[in-house]
Order: C-alpha cells, then structure tokens, then sequence
C-alpha cells in the first residue's frame, strides 16, 4: 500500500526517513504530512537488544491510536492524523525536540536503581524529568539550564513541557484507573510545529509506560521483555481490550 485517502485526497508514501527502534517514518507528497509504520520489533537497554515479536505493531498501533484520539477528545493537541491500516498512521511532520520527557507517579526502574528509592511508592509531587535523546550516549538526564545553553529548547518551551506533561498525566491516569490499571511513568517526546507551537509526538504505547494491573500488580508493559519475564503482547492485549472497554 502505497497511497491512501485522507481528508479528501491522496497522500503517497515517499521515501524512508527514519528507522526508529519499532518504527518506520516515511516522508509523503504532502511535506506537512509524514507517514508512520509500526514494526514487530522490540528492544531494550537503548537498542542493544533487539527481538521480533509477532503482533507487536498491530498492537501499539492500535493502542496508540486509542490514546490519541482520547488525547484530542480532551484537548491535547498532538501530531496525530490518522490511522490508514492496522500498523501505519499519518502524522504531522514537526521539528522534533531532542528530549525525552519523563512522568513518574509512583518509583519503578531507573528512580529506584539510581537513588536507592522503595520501589512502588507513591511519589508527591509527580517527579519531571529530562533526558537528552541519543542511543549513543544512553539518554542521559540533562537539567534545565544545560537543555537551554545546548539551544535544544527555551526556557519557555521547557514550562510548556512541563505543563502539557502534567496535563497528559491527568488524563491518562484517569482513563487508566476505569480500565483498573495504575499508570506508573511514562515518557514522551514533543515537536515544534513551524508556527513554533509544541505537540505531542511520538507514540504512546505500553512500549513507553509502566502499566500495571490494579487487582493483581501484574506488569503490562515493555518490562515483561525488558526481564524476560513472558510474552509481552499478552499485557499489550489486555491493556488494548480494557481500553477499547472504557473509552
Ligand atoms: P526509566 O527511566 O525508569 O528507565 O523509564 C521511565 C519511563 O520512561 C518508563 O515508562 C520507560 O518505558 C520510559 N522510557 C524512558 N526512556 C525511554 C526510551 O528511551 N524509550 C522508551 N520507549 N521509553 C523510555
């Protein structure tokens, strides 16, 4: 599939741009419009391990959407078109940050291994953090004046993160909780569009959250691969069908 209808029109794929670690980014005939195919490709520790797994794309693709549009629905504005198949979408074409926006409501991962935390404890307020995006270097966290100095964003664009993220929190956990799972941290990634407004980009799938089973404290995110622990598309199906419930 080559083409597709989308608002009226046809929008064609054109060249790859981007090989992401689950995704492909493809340009279209449209310079405003970038086209995005989810693969069955999971990794961990930035990319130095790296495992297909059937029906992973399919998965986050469509969770992903499910989230976006729930997202739009409550007044978040983000890069998302639209989905054109089970595993491609179209998304605005933005100047992306070098980024990553990190959301912690309860200690897991990294918080607990670098600052000796409890594990699972509740955290006030919400902990924002900021890590620089490069595989190379294993994101390291960078703090607001060295983001600004390095001109990777503003002062201003940083509150804007910081505001949206928190917003995005919101939302999330509230939808989350009817679905009984408990949202732990996530990560997101921001693009400027060429008005210099900042919106959401990326993908929100169990591939950047820490999703948890109220009932039974079961992981149903990327940890499952990350630990070995069991075939990660069985929480990626549940957390897809307890969405599909509640939204
Ligand atoms: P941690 O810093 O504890 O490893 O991760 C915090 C949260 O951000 C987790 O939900 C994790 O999935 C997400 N996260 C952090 N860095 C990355 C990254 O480079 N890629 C992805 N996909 N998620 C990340």
């Amino acid at each position: 599939m080559d083409s597709v209808e989308y608002d009226n029109r046809t929008v064609t794929r054109g060249a790859l741009q981007y090989t992401g670690k689950a995704k492909q980014v493809f340009t279209t005939d449209d310079p405003n419009i970038l086209w995005v195919h989810y693969l069955d490709q999971a990794t961990a520790l930035n990319g130095k391990v790296k495992e297909t797994i059937n029906g992973k794309g399919e998965l986050n693709s469509a969770i992903s959407q499910l989230l976006f549009n729930y997202l739009t629905e409550n007044g978040i504005k983000n890069h998302y078109l639209g989905s054109i198949s089970k595993t491609d979408e179209l998304i605005t074409s933005l100047n992306i940050l070098p980024i990553e926006v990190v959301t912690r409501n309860y200690a897991s991962g990294h918080f607990v291994s670098k600052f000796d935390a409890v594990a699972m404890q509740q955290l006030s307020p919400i902990v924002q953090e900021f890590y620089y995006k490069s595989d190379a270097l294993d994101d390291p966290f960078m703090n607001d004046s060295q983001i600004i100095a390095l001109g990777y964003a503003t002062s201003d664009e940083l509150s804007k993160l910081r505001y949206e993220s928190l917003m995005i929190n919101q939302r999330l956990t509230e939808l989350f909780q009817k679905a009984n799972i408990q949202l732990i941290d996530f990560k997101l990634e921001f693009g400027r569009t060429k008005n210099g407004d900042i919106l959401l980009a990326d993908e929100l799938s169990p591939d950047n959250m820490r999703l948890v089973d109220i009932t039974t404290g079961n992981s149903l995110d990327k940890d499952v691969f990350r630990k070995h622990s069991g075939d990660v598309t069985v929480g990626y199906h549940e957390v897809l069908t307890r969405l599909q419930q509640v939204i």
